[in-house]
């Protein structure tokens, strides 16, 4: 009896659908910037088809029955913006150092989906979260995908790569008996044998991507915030192996000599690069490599670095030498042409806030087009999803935000995002 009932039943639902198109989302756009033109379109319509963007139209057309309009005609429009350098599974504070020992990693995990969370809702659709332990990172990818977690798209690296005592060693500082001897496995490697089983280690975990402490770094207890950490040969084998695997390399570098040997080894970017000399920017741009700036976290440091206590003692005049040079460092390389992708290190500073990297980009020289289109189309060429991501475009997935008013002309508006859509949802109405 049943039967019957059920076929007519589905008989008519497909009649319907192909009676009727399909429902579309229409975003009536006062201005918007699609992450790859100079130039700003003004009174356009966006329609989102299911995840992805179906037609961009000049005027405000009209909705058909069902269709859905988002009413954005006195805001800018813009491509989902991407984080290529965070850590969702940490934030910096006086007791972050300690917690290790009080949390267990369920803990840092569900402390993590709210940075996620804070994340996206400041229009964040993507991020690279370059370090986790316990492959926190590659987790929270997979359980934002699933639709479990609110948060951005990631794409991870699981535990980042470091030489023994290197900034990335997860033991340093720690007692003896603590300090074990860390291997590939658990992301140390001496030696270019060492670096492939680390790179292949990562592969099997899940990683998109490799991240690597190419030098000393500011946060590490450790003393040496800039010496190169690997030798040019354990870079060569790291990236030989990461890409035969199709994964990308980012490197932390802040010292000179650490990120010559990454460029030269082939690294796809340098994060930080605080000391980076014009020798050095000439090979990235030689070799194409980007640089990820993370000023946020040059700022955040130095202000921190005055507060007593704030930071281990290991730390702090690491922090205070490190933090105000980033911002001329940038200067330099964008006005030389190295490729630049927006990155904020976010962890140091807190979730959310990673918005406030366009002021400091853009009191640094770069005009506010070129640090929105650092954060867009750059961020997607970086992850080599650009295909998919980064503009907005017909046929881009549809990770689409809103600011009030001109960012061009007031690049705090960045802050302010008051409209996030990503892959066709709306997460902030
Ligand atoms: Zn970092």
């Amino acid at each position: 009896m049943q039967l019957p009932l059920r076929s007519t039943l589905v008989a008519g639902l497909a009649l319907c659908s192909a009676a009727l198109a399909p429902a579309k989302t229409l975003i009536h756009a006062g201005a918007l910037i699609d992450g790859r033109s100079d130039t700003v379109r003004h009174t356009v319509t966006v329609t989102v088809e299911g995840d992805r963007i179906a037609a961009i139209t000049d005027g405000y057309t009209a909705p058909a029955a069902g269709d859905t309009v988002v009413d954005l005609r006195n805001a800018t429009v813009l491509p989902g913006l991407m984080d290529m350098h965070v850590h969702l599974t940490g934030e910096q504070s006086p007791t972050s150092y300690s917690e290790q020992f009080f949390l267990n990693p369920a803990d840092f995990a569900l402390r993590s989906t709210v940075y996620a969370k804070r994340t996206l809702l400041a229009g964040f659709t993507t991020v690279r979260d370059l370090g986790a332990s316990d492959n926190l990172n590659n987790s929270l990818r997979d359980a934002i995908a699933k639709g479990w977690v609110v948060g951005p798209r990631i794409f991870s690296t699981g535990k980042a790569l470091a030489t023994t005592g290197g900034h990335g060693d997860p033991t340093n500082g720690v007692n003896d008996a603590l300090k074990g001897d860390p291997g590939p496995k658990d992301g140390v490697l001496n030696g270019p044998d060492d670096a492939r089983k680390a790179v292949r280690q990562r592969y099997k975990d899940g990683a998109d991507l490799i991240k690597v402490t190419g030098t000393g770094g500011v946060l590490s207890l450790a003393k040496n915030g800039l010496n190169p950490q690997l030798t040019e040969e354990e870079f060569r084998a790291i990236v030989t192996t990461a890409h035969d695997y199709g994964m990308k390399v980012a490197v932390h570098a802040h010292g000179d000599e650490g990120m010559k040997r990454a460029v030269r080894a082939g690294v796809d970017s340098i994060e930080h690069g605080t000391y980076m000399s014009d020798e050095t920017i000439a090979l990235m741009k030689e070799h194409g490599t980007y640089f990820v700036p993370t000023l946020s976290a040059g700022r955040f440091v130095l202000e921190k670095a005055k507060i007593d206590g704030y930071f281990p003692a290991v730390v702090r005049p690491k922090a205070a030498m490190i933090g105000p040079l980033m911002a001329a460092t940038f200067q330099r390389a964008y006005q030389a042409g190295v490729k630049i992708a927006f990155g904020t290190d976010e962890g140091v500073a807190p979730h959310g806030e990673n918005a406030k990297e366009f002021a400091f980009m853009v009191e640094a020289g770069m005009p506010p087009m070129k640090a929105i289109q650092s954060a867009t189309l750059e961020g997607a060429r970086l992850i080599g999803v650009e295909q998919d991501l980064g503009t907005v475009e017909p046929g881009k997935i549809a990770d689409l935000v809103a600011v009030p008013g001109d960012p061009l002309a007031n690049i705090k508006l960045m802050e302010k995002v008051s409209f996030v859509m990503k892959a066709g949802t709306v997460y902030k109405p």
